[in-house]
């Protein structure tokens, strides 16, 4: 693929504004010789202002998602979208959040422009564990983890149990929730279920991936080894 092409469709600009960058000089190769619109190189030798080139199709982002967030394109407010930088919302093919989390609930949040990863990382069928830290208002009463166990509980509104999940009591008020579904508002609506009220959210891991020291409001770009921990 032409260069002009490969960065228009990575978001650094229109094809217009991206030839513009061609002829300022500002994408080099990786031993500083300056490249033109219509060269066609290894994306892994091509910098943009002395930077690498961000990675093609098949990017998956991590956010560590503040509250106060929204999972949305088009919302009011502070969109998880503006966390990242202005250009990923110009590739093409465009990144998606990968499932959503609530405004009020924080931590790990995946984007990706791979419509068929984003598939199989939130079908229940490949039965990923979502991992969630709850705050409580009440203390736990001791039978939460056998009824979220037991893969009956049923949610006001729906027709299906939820499947079995896991319950690990971390203090009386505070409990990790280990999920394979996705259901809108799971969490704290299981806990209502059971007569208690969730006051703060956390998504702490998804499969294997953890925020490992990404701080609240940050973002990075996966590589293979992370994306091997997320199965
Ligand atoms: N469960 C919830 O209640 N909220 C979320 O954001 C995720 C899971």
């Amino acid at each position: 693929m032409k260069l002009v092409k490969l960065l228009a469709n990575l978001g650094y600009g229109s094809r217009k504004q991206v030839a513009a960058m061609f002829r300022e000089g500002l994408v080099t190769d990786v031993d500083g010789e300056v490249l033109y619109a219509d060269d066609k190189v290894e994306h892994d030798r091509i910098l943009f202002e002395g930077e690498p080139l961000d990675p093609p199709q098949g990017l998956i982002v991590l956010l560590n998602k503040p509250l106060g967030v929204t999972c949305s394109r088009k919302d009011v407010g502070c969109l998880v979208y503006d966390l990242l930088p202005p250009r990923f919302a110009l590739r093409n093919p465009v990144l998606s959040t990968v499932g959503r989390l609530d405004r009020e609930t924080s931590g790990l949040l995946l984007f990706t422009d791979d419509g068929p990863l984003l598939h199989r990382i939130i079908s229940p069928k490949s039965r990923l564990a979502k991992v969630y830290e709850a705050t409580l208002a009440s203390d736990l009463r001791g039978d939460e983890g056998d009824i979220f166990a037991a893969g009956t509980l049923m949610l006001e509104g729906e027709n299906d149990p939820l499947a079995p999940a896991k319950l690990d009591v971390l203090t009386p008020r505070k409990a990790r929730v280990s999920l394979t579904e996705g259901r809108y508002h799971q969490v704290r609506r299981m806990f209502a279920a059971v007569g208690n009220h969730v006051e703060a959210l956390e998504r702490v891991s998804l499969g294997g991936l953890t925020l490992d020291g990404l701080p609240s409001g940050q973002w990075r770009a996966l590589d293979a080894a992370d994306i091997a921990r997320i199965f």
